[in-house]
């Protein structure tokens, strides 16, 4: 038994949930389950990595199997509202998982993709659909399907729907929801925005919170390092190269920038893809699954292209580019150190961009500047280090031909991670490279 079962979720789900070898529930769940079961509505401020996506689908997934009912045709009991397409598709797999045991019916309903399928599964009537605000609005405006009937909405990552500006859309879908029904409001930061739609649409709702608001998760060893413009890519090569960087998240801030750093490192011999809005969703969900799987340690994402990646085990994240904003910053960082993990985050900066790198220390209350650059005493920082996984090769460059076939080995390319099974590998300490001269 686990903490779990205190919860009284239907069996299933707690089967599920065992199968997955949680042991007990993240600090989110356990604010957050419990109001959600008993029906009211919640706002959360919780960033990726939290176990979010369980505090919300769990509670969903026991009210379809303890009141099991057919939705009807173009009709879903529930709806999620993702920014992106990849994190609508990855809040469905986790929804599929946690409800394998039970009869389920999910269907994912993003841009990009062809409409007819989605509106096929619609015209059957599902349980949950999983959706981006924009192509719902088309398929109901089509009349492929109604929200008049829908039990249970969620707003997931409801800062990063407010960047990509939508907000009257969801507006307007809000409006085609019952007057009675669920609200559920997840946000890793709590702007003004976010609030003022919390207060019109969410009911006396229970406020949850995985830590303080704004501030990025414990476990990430951060700092900054400055460096002129034309030296990055040596020092990324370097960085990608060392014993502990395994797997990697490079960001850039423009889509021209990624591809650059991205055909850079492939110069250089690594394994690397870049993802960004000029991609299709074909290459964004297959570079999306080399990395996950390990064929590709190397990711290389602007800020946008970022938010729907929910990769374990990632090992660094690399800022090459200053974010432009201190919450983009939070978001970037969110991608290592999941569920409680430890990562490295690193962040270049230009002497020029000083100012930006101290905003980001004003929101998250923390000292990124090396010592001497008006950074605080080094010692003050985390001062953790990362041990690199047996099984998941020495670093991510790798020769350039295994980019092209599957690795079967563990062959030193950093390629296997996540493969060979699912023991968890113990851990060696490693040195942190660029850190205190070591
Ligand atoms: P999320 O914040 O929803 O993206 O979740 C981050 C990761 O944590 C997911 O890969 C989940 O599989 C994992 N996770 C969620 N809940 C738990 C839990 N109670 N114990 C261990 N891992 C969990």
């Amino acid at each position: 038994m686990t903490e779990f079962s205190n919860f009284g979720l239907a069996e299933p789900l707690l089967n599920a949930i065992i199968s997955q070898g949680y042991e007990t529930p993240t600090p989110i769940q356990k604010q957050s389950i419990p109001p959600l079961l008993e029906g009211r509505d919640v706002i959360g401020v919780a960033q990726t990595g939290t176990g979010k996506t369980a505090a919300f689908v769990l509670p969903m997934l026991d009210k379809i199997a303890k009141q099991p009912r057919p939705p009807g045709a173009k009709r879903c009991r529930m709806l999620i509202l993702a920014p992106t397409r990849e994190l609508a598709s990855q809040i469905a797999n986790d929804a599929r998982v946690y409800g394998r045991n039970m009869r389920l019916r999910t269907t994912v309903v993003v841009g990009g993709m062809k409409p007819r399928p989605q509106i096929k599964a619609l015209a059957q009537g599902v349980d949950i659909v999983i959706a981006t605000p924009g192509r719902l609005e088309d398929h109901m405006a089509a009349g492929a399907v109604s929200l008049a009937h829908t039990e249970v909405v969620v707003l997931d990552e409801a800062d990063q729907m407010f960047d990509l500006g939508f907000f009257p859309v969801i507006r307007r879908l809000m409006a085609q929801l019952p007057q009675k029904r669920q609200t559920v409001m997840f946000s890793a930061t709590m702007p003004k925005a976010i609030v003022e739609l919390a207060q019109e649409f969410l009911k006396n709702p229970a406020q949850v919170a995985a830590g303080p608001t704004s501030k990025p998760i414990e476990k990430i060893d951060q700092r900054a390092i400055p460096i002129p413009f034309n030296e990055k890519s040596d020092l990324l090569a370097k960085l990608l190269s060392e014993d502990t960087t395994y797997r990697a998240i490079v960001f850039t801030r423009t889509k021209h920038g990624a591809d650059r750093v991205c055909r850079k490192l492939e110069e250089a011999g690594f394994a690397a893809s870049a993802i960004h809005g000029d991609k299709t969703q074909v290459q964004r969900v297959r570079a999306l699954s080399a990395f996950r799987d390990g064929h590709m340690p190397i990711l290389v994402a602007t800020d946008i292209a970022a938010r729907g990646i929910h990769v374990e085990d990632v090992s660094h994240v690399i800022n090459f580019d200053v974010p432009v904003t201190p919450e983009a910053y939070v978001h970037r960082i969110g991608r290592t150190a999941r569920a409680g993990k430890e990562g490295v985050a690193i962040t270049f900066y230009d002497p020029s961009e000083r100012g930006l790198i101290r905003d980001i220390e004003r929101l998250i209350n923390f000292s990124l500047l090396p010592e001497g650059e008006g950074g605080a005493d080094p010692r003050e920082r985390s001062n953790r280090s990362r041990g690199k996984k047996p099984g998941q090769g020495a670093s991510t460059r790798r020769p350039r031909d295994a980019n092209r076939r599957p690795d079967t080995g563990n062959d030193r390319g950093g390629n296997t991670a996540n493969r060979g099974g699912n023991k968890r590998p113990k851990k060696r300490r490693g040195k942190v490279p660029q850190r205190n001269g070591s």
